[in-house]
């Protein structure tokens, strides 16, 4: 088949559809590699978009090449967790190797070896993706072999099956399954009890949205069902945020692989609620190798009479759809994953209107972290009483932490909301790793701060880290030992920002730039860096600009012995320069 036969397949599956551009776009790089200047003035003529704009979709996300790449695309992730175990100094043997510089592709165009922000594997690193496959758990001795196959030019569907292992490491499974969960009864029982009844359900359960706002669900509910929606046909939309992108995140990984049916069941009960006829998934591109996975699941609940019409005889009309991502972090904001979603650069809206009332193609749009909905179903099996009752140190229901850096057994735990680290350290993760103390951690991610370890006793939920200028976000714990350094960790973080700013707004583009390199500085000018990092919460326009500077500011107010002799480079971040 030629490229224009390709490319015109990929668009009649498509719809000829410009809202589908980012799906279009991938589906014609996988089977062409790249997409060339030719293959983008095509697809603009054939959608009747300006060839420009299609060109600024493809150059906005880090996975679309508008450049050849090498036949084997491998990306390191650079996430903190990763670099602790070791992922720089595998990509510097894998160039060494290859004779090749990291960003370069060979001169036989036969690899590129670059750096990836992060693959979502911290639970078992060091990770790499090799042509959008994930590896986990690579080591010196796989890195040979792997080059060997490179060499061999074998394809990478022949690759060993077993690297590609990804693990199932969900912890304390037990809290879920005290009962027998059957396909469809949540959702059955959802549908006899009436919006209202549900409504009511979930604000009882006190159930809050895990993406890291933690807004209440039921009143996000209620306010998407009263919306009077825009136009002739004010359709509803459910929007499931599967794009964890927050490096130390990987709970919508362990989820979806796990429990996929939760969600899907989830995101139904929600649609019945707010009047909604469709869904759609948000899946993370470095989630790729899950499609087929979800796919299948999909049609299966389709075949049991759980999506598609008069479901369960009910007279509701839902179905589901997922949406892959392509590499950039800030659709993970509500209204930048709606403009991906659309087809277009994955840049926030200004707001108001919010999505709730103007959101997917103007009409109202309900939109949750993926976790959310996994938790709506088990209030409605098991009573929002019972989710509400099982927080711990004052707080109430169950959430998921995602535990990696240097505790004996990292992973996703499901454990009581208001645990403290210690306690999760303790409980859930079996302790340290031989040989480790802990320093601090960070509680969020890279957007949540740092904390030392003096405050491991903190409980762990929204609005509870405030006090400290950090934030528990989507849970995203990376524990750090005295073989780490914060400011090393702070320096990885505000690369990582910089590198995924949009570009939208002066204060986070330019203020994540420059704060990345006063910080890569043997000595912090700490005026500047404060002053700097005012600027970006007070001027940014999302979340990513205004929770930059958190790790800075923790660096500032509970590490500052790391800066009295100059910052020393440490395993757990960047090296300055
Ligand atoms: Fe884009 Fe950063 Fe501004 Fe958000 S804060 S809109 S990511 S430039």
């Amino acid at each position: 088949m030629s490229d224009t036969q390709i490319i015109d397949t990929v668009l009649a599956r498509n719809r000829h559809d410009g809202t589908r551009l980012v799906q279009i776009l991938r589906e014609i790089q996988e089977q062409l590699s790249w997409l060339s200047p030719a293959t983008l003035t095509h697809i603009a003529d054939r959608i009747g978009w300006p060839r420009a704009e299609v060109s600024g979709t493809a150059d906005f996300y880090s996975f679309f090449h508008t450049r050849q790449r090498g036949k084997y695309c491998v990306l390191w992730s650079d996430n903190i967790t990763d670099r602790m175990l070791g992922n720089a100094d595998l990509m510097d043997a894998m160039c060494k190797k290859l004779w090749l510089e990291p960003g370069r592709v060979s001169e036989d165009g036969l690899v590129s070896v670059n750096t990836t922000s992060c693959t979502g594997l911290c639970d078992q690193g060091p990770a790499v993706l090799v042509n959008y496959r994930a590896i986990p758990r690579m080591t010196q001795a796989r890195l040979g072999e792997m080059v060997g196959l490179i060499r061999e030019q074998k394809p990478v569907s022949e690759w060993p099956a077993e690297w590609f292992a990804v693990e199932d490491n969900i912890r304390r499974k037990d809290i879920l399954l005290g009962h027998e969960l059957k396909n469809g009864q949540a959702l059955n029982a959802a549908l006899e009890r009436g919006p209202q009844a549900m409504l009511a359900e979930v604000k009882a359960g006190r159930l809050r949205g895990r993406g890291g706002a933690g807004f209440s669900t039921g009143l996000k509910w209620e306010a998407c069902r009263k919306a009077a929606g825009h136009g002739p046909n004010p359709a509803h939309y459910v929007v499931c945020n599967a794009d964890e992108g927050e490096p130390g995140t990987f709970k919508d990984r362990v989820l979806l692989t796990s429990y996929a049916d939760l969600v899907f069941e989830g995101m139904s009960i929600a649609g019945s609620v707010v009047g909604a006829k469709k869904g759609l998934l948000y899946l993370r591109g470095e989630y790729r190798y899950l499609l087929e996975p979800l796919e299948s699941v999909l049609a299966a609940r389709r075949s049991a009479g759980l999506l598609g019409t008069n479901i369960l005889g009910k007279g509701f009309d839902f179905d589901i759809e997922i949406h892959l991502g392509a590499g950039a972090y800030v659709c993970g904001e509500e209204s930048a994953m709606i403009e991906s979603i659309e087809g277009k650069r994955g840049q926030p809206r200004l707001r108001p209107p919010f999505v709730a009332e103007v959101g997917l193609f103007g009409r109202p749009t309900l939109e949750h972290n993926m976790e959310t909905l996994y938790w709506v179903r088990e209030i409605v099996e098991r009573g929002a009483e019972w989710f509400a009752s099982q927080g711990r140190h004052g707080r109430k229901g169950l959430r998921s932490f995602s535990v990696s850096g240097r505790v004996s057994k990292p992973g996703v735990h499901l454990a009581p909301a208001g645990i403290t680290l210690r306690e999760l350290i303790d409980e859930f993760c079996e302790g340290m790793l031989p040989g480790h103390d802990l320093y601090g951690y960070l509680p969020g991610g890279a957007s949540g701060g740092i904390l030392p370890a003096r405050l491991a006793d903190v409980p762990l939920d929204f609005d509870t880290l405030q006090e400290h200028g950090c934030f528990i976000g989507s849970a995203a714990i990376i524990v750090l030992s005295q073989q780490d350094s914060a400011s090393a960790a702070a320096l990885n973080a505000m690369r990582f920002f910089a590198h995924e700013s949009c570009g939208k707004c002066t204060p986070c583009r330019v203020g994540t730039q420059k704060a990345a390199e006063l910080m890569a500085r043997e000595a912090w000018d700490t005026g500047l860096l404060t002053e700097l990092a005012q600027a970006m919460q007070d001027a940014s326009i999302c979340g990513l600009g205004q929770a930059a500077p958190n790790p800075l500011l923790s660096v500032l107010k509970f590490f500052p012995h790391e800066l009295e002799d100059g910052v020393s480079p440490r395993p757990s971040g960047e090296r300055a320069g």
